[in-house]
């Protein structure tokens, strides 16, 4: 509990540092971006080299936009849109994209309970956690390999200290993503979730991904299990809480106004 406490305050703290920053260095990108433009014009018919190296300006410039954006994305307060869901279905509507994403070297395995428990958060939030899950995996298995994706009832008869975080009992939908990639030490798994944590090379990686889908599953009343081991691999699990099948009848729960960000 203190372990998620902490994690929550920093996330917290990271997202209101993070709106400030990018908001600001956005404004000073636009006007990089401007003059570079006006240059590249002035100097098209003059001196070629000129213009190549206003060309990479302009290419990084963009990738540090494109990283702005990304973390206005993630300081924002996503308005979550919960509502009882088949995680099953949800999955197989995915296949195809994740095949896509995942490449020609790439294996997708789904292995998906026909009687899968219903369980209640954001659809499009979880799309996106088995995205970036997914991406993860793909990077993770730069030979290629296997990922595997199971969807299950899980009924926990008692807390679960195994790895990291701990699972209190009670009944899950569990969804976990598997791959047959280079591994985690401890370390990286135990830092993993941190936002910014990343072991990518600059440019690659955000380390936003793994810390955002720990955010969305506490938000859902749910947990996030890593399981692994350098060489062999690494299993994902998301454990959400199993909800009623009347649960359906409910409207969804109205959305938090998100506060406009001068
Ligand atoms: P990013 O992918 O941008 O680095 P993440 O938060 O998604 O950010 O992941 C943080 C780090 O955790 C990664 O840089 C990597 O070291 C490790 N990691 C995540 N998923 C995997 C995986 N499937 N296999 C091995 N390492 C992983």
């Amino acid at each position: 509990a203190q372990d998620a406490l902490r994690q929550a305050q920093k996330m917290e703290a990271v997202g209101q540092l993070t709106g400030g920053i990018a908001h600001d260095f956005n404004n000073l990108l636009a006007g990089i971006l401007g003059a570079l433009e006006i240059i590249q014009r002035q100097t098209a018919r003059g001196v070629t080299d000129i213009d190549r190296y206003v060309r990479m300006a302009m290419a990084s410039a963009n990738r540090a936009a494109a990283l702005t954006h990304r973390l206005l994305a993630f300081s924002r307060r996503q308005p979550l849109a919960p509502k009882s869901l088949d995680a099953s279905a949800l999955v197989q509507g995915l296949s195809e994209l994740l095949i896509r994403t995942l490449g020609e070297n790439v294996r997708l395995d789904l292995v998906t309970s026909p009687d899968l428990w219903r369980t209640r958060c954001d659809p499009h939030q979880l799309e996106n956690a088995i995205l970036n899950l997914a991406i993860n995996a793909r990077d993770a298995m730069p030979e290629g390999g296997t990922v595997t994706i199971i969807t299950e009832n899980l009924d926990l008869q008692a807390d679960d200290y195994s790895w990291y975080p701990a699972v209190p009992a009670g009944h899950y939908v569990a969804l976990t993503v598997t791959d047959t990639g280079v591994g985690m030490t401890a370390e990286v798994a135990s830092k993993a979730f941190e936002p910014f944590f990343t072991t990518k090379p600059f440019g690659q990686g955000t380390g936003l991904g793994l810390s955002m889908i720990y955010g969305f599953t506490r938000q859902s009343n749910g947990y996030i299990k890593i399981f692994s081991e350098p060489g062999k691999g690494t299993s994902v699990r998301l454990y959400l809480p199993q909800c009623d099948a009347d649960d359906e009848e409910q409207p969804a729960d109205v959305p938090v106004t998100v506060e406009p960000r001068a």
